[in-house]
């Protein structure tokens, strides 16, 4: 194999306004503040990476962010981008979490290497072109006529499933939201809802109970990230599938969900696992 340098690393904040606010039970985001990365190489190539980090889930900045990404440039010029596994554990003998910037940092090493082999991304790791694969789009929590108009919308524009925010303290409200959006699409919409940690044991079995026959295809994390025993409970009596999200970073935690049968279903995202590197070594 040819020697290839890391020659450069550029570390770009960008803050992109959104259409309008982004509305979880967690609060409001009015913009996108992410960290860019760019790793250029000796053979006149870059590749590139993109974190978000949301302080309240991935307990990172976009300030921490750039102040991590410029020590660990600093570490990886003159390194061959291609080997990434090693790049990565030095991420992590770095700095414990912030799996955000480490996977932009990651991200960035594959796109460069996946270039470096003439070779598309999904031939780099190995994969196919055999699935077809689709996007939801998500309503945010916001009234209930407000977030029926939205569904409609965004059902007319021909997304074919949509995520529902949800997470209200109490049950009432957030299930005449429910209601009231189904309502409005149809029966056959397939719709995902996401309290995002918003209710407590009782709210979340009686919302779920309540919602049974609206045609969920599952709830994503009704309570706590990290209480276990309500997420165990929950998994035996709900009758809608629940997924991990903000319970599950990294492998280490989907074994322990597993384990304590706290999910149905995980939600796994590059943004709170560090990146491609971590999952394919991963085996349940
Ligand atoms: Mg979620």
């Amino acid at each position: 194999m040819k020697p290839v340098k890391i020659t450069q690393i550029d570390i770009i904040p960008v803050q992109i306004q959104l259409h309008e606010p982004f509305v979880i039970s967690k609060g409001a985001l009015t913009h996108a503040r992410n960290t860019i990365v760019r790793i250029h190489c000796s053979e006149g190539l870059y590749g590139v990476g993109e974190c978000c980090p949301y302080r309240s889930i991935h307990g990172e900045t976009q300030a921490g962010t750039v102040a991590f990404a410029k020590d660990l440039a600093e570490a990886l010029l003159g390194a061959d981008p291609r080997h990434i596994h090693r790049h990565v554990a030095l991420m992590d003998r770095m700095i414990v979490g912030n799996a955000s910037v480490k996977g932009a940092f990651d991200m960035a090493l594959y796109d460069l290497s996946a270039k470096l082999s003439e070779l598309p991304l999904y031939k780099y790791l190995h994969g196919d072109r055999v699935k077809a694969i689709y996007t939801d789009n998500t309503v945010s929590l916001l009234d209930k006529e407000k977030m029926a108009e939205k569904a409609v919308k965004f059902q007319e524009m021909g997304f074919p499933v949509l995520k529902i925010k949800l997470g209200e303290r109490g049950v009432t409200k957030d299930v005449a939201r429910m209601e009231l959006i189904r309502a409005s699409v149809g029966p056959d919409l397939p719709l995902r809802i996401d309290a995002n940690q918003g209710w407590n044991y009782l709210d979340a079995l009686r919302s779920l109970e309540a919602m049974k026959d609206l045609n969920i295809e599952h709830c994503e994390e009704p309570v706590q990230a990290g209480n276990t025993e309500d997420q165990a409970r929950l998994t035996a009596h709900s009758p809608i599938p629940l997924m991990a999200d903000e319970s599950v970073f990294s492998p280490r935690d989907a074994s322990r969900i597993v384990s304590c049968q706290a999910a149905h279903l995980f939600n796994i995202k590059l943004g709170k696992s560090g990146g491609i590197c971590t999952w394919p070594r991963c085996r349940f």
